[in-house]
């Protein structure tokens, strides 16, 4: 299978945090993102309530596509009916870190995740309509409702996207879904064992452990200290032969 070829690029300020080389560094048997992630200026003013931006009027603002299948833009400001992904035409597809920004942080997930996730999710559902992203505008049914930790989820509650940001899964039902949709067993077990990979810093995974299971944590170091004392004992009884 060809890897699907995507180029990112940003539009505006995108957060300090995002590390845009992390991208270049994302290695996948599903995509390639095709050259250095290119910024752009963002010199219109919004014009929907609420500071949004149209999809007309982004898609005035982004870069022409070049020789790439999918073409992904990176911004801070928020889209049309508040959603954080927009489909727009010829396979372009906008995502913002408007609040989702702050949802990562909290739950110290790097903002690059949330960017992985989505080259996974939108590789997918190019792949299972016919080489072709559907627009905002047209009735799809490759999300579901229910929040799983799955790259498919709706996330119509914004903040549940965290949930697959960190070990995202392909569901059973959406792969299924796929299969029917003649993407390949193979490609989906590639794309799985891949997302496993999408993970929060290991510091912070171990944090979470502890504050999951505090009175194991504290027995667990308890034993530690104390293995550290009955060692420290042995070796100055080596030392001095006691
Ligand atoms: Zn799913």
């Amino acid at each position: 299978m060809n890897k699907v070829k995507i180029e990112v690029c940003s539009l505006g300020i995108l957060p300090r945090d995002f590390d845009k080389k992390s991208l270049q560094r994302a290695k996948s048997n599903i995509f390639e993102v095709t050259s250095a992630l290119h910024s752009y200026d963002l010199r219109v003013d919004s014009d929907l309530e609420m500071w949004a931006y149209s999809d007309g009027l982004l898609a005035s603002q982004t870069p022409k596509k070049e020789d790439v299948d999918i073409l992904v833009i990176l911004t801070a400001v928020p889209l049309q009916e508040n959603y954080y992904t927009r489909r727009l035409d010829n396979n372009v597809v906008i995502f913002t870190f408007f609040e989702i920004s702050r949802y990562l942080k909290f739950e110290d997930i790097p903002l690059e995740n949330v960017v992985k996730r989505l080259l996974y999710s939108y590789s997918l559902v190019y792949l299972r309509n016919q080489n072709r992203i559907p627009t905002s505008d047209q009735i799809t049914n490759f999300t579901h409702d229910d929040t799983r930790g799955c790259i498919f989820d709706m996330n119509g509650v914004k903040e549940d996207i965290v949930y697959s940001c960190h070990l995202p899964i392909i569901c059973d039902e959406c792969c299924e879904r796929m299969r029917k949709e003649r993407v390949s067993s193979e490609t989906l077990t590639i794309a799985k064992s891949e997302l496993r990979k999408i993970t929060k810093e290991r510091f912070y995974v171990i944090a979470d452990w502890i504050k999951r299971y505090p009175i194991l944590s504290i027995l667990i170091s308890s034993a530690w200290a104390l293995l550290l004392g009955v060692l420290g004992s042995i070796i100055v009884g080596l030392f001095y032969g006691e």
